[in-house]
């Protein structure tokens, strides 16, 4: 049973027993691990506020091999996001991108671009004008898809690779590519892309997300963006169902 430090965002986590916390956590060394740590709501706990939600930090663990709950052993917080979890227009949108990882993230495999995604993410939701959120959430989702290999093709049809110059312009969500009008058929379901969601898709496929956090994108293309991905996902089986956390960022 190695002793492992790696660093890590906090998705979450529930009360194991009378005192201690089962968390689940993305980190940076080992993907997505679960941990238990005993003690956690112990009065004068070590843990603290290294093991809330969103919080960034270090954790040194015993990494088991013979079942996936690992045994933590000490966390030290490198950066707190509790104040995200005080504004209600941020909020949602920081839940929804833990719940994401939860959900798509099944195993433990180091992917070093999702981790980096996902505290970019955090920290940009520090800074940002509210305004600027449901964009940063939808750049997170283009993102982190595009990272576990499902990043939608907007610049060919993808039966015979010609590239159009449209107003708009049929996508196969199954296939995840345009289709040209000469090889679009009655009896398959499309999505309708402008020209402008064209043209963005092409400027995030150049681009990472901090350079695209910069974006100023106006509200008719953003909404085409998330329905566009939400429709996308939902089909490709990334997602399941919208996260929760959203939907409640909705009705306020
Ligand atoms: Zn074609």
């Amino acid at each position: 049973m190695p002793l492992c430090k790696t660093n890590a965002v906090i998705l979450g986590g529930r009360r194991f027993g009378d005192t201690s916390k089962i968390i689940s956590a993305y980190t940076a060394g080992f993907g997505k691990l679960h941990l238990l740590a005993k003690g956690a709501l112990a009065p004068k706990s070590k843990f603290l506020s290294a093991l809330e939600t969103f919080s960034e930090s270090e954790l040194v663990f015993y990494h088991k091999t013979t079942t996936e709950l690992h045994l933590l052993s000490q966390a030290a917080l490198l950066k707190s996001h509790l104040r995200l979890a005080d504004k209600s227009e941020i909020f949602p949108f920081a839940a929804a991108a833990c719940e994401i990882t939860d959900e798509w993230i099944k195993g433990e495999e180091q992917n070093l671009g999702y981790y980096q995604l996902l505290t970019s993410f955090l920290n940009r939701l520090e800074t940002t004008t509210p305004l600027q959120v449901p964009f940063l959430f939808w750049l997170f989702v283009y993102y982190g898809a595009s990272i576990l290999g499902f990043r939608p093709n907007l610049e060919a049809c993808f039966r015979c690779g010609k590239k159009e110059n449209k107003k708009s312009y049929l996508f196969h969500p199954e296939k995840g590519g345009l289709v040209c009008a000469q090889d679009a058929r009655e009896s398959e379901r499309y999505l309708k892309v402008s020209a402008d969601l064209k043209n963005l898709a092409a400027t995030l496929a150049h681009s990472d997300f901090d350079s695209a956090s910069h974006l100023e994108v106006p509200l008719k293309l953003l909404n085409e963006l998330s329905e566009f991905l939400k429709d996308f996902l939902l089909v490709q089986g990334v997602w399941k169902q919208l996260p929760a956390s959203l939907a409640l960022g909705q009705r306020t």
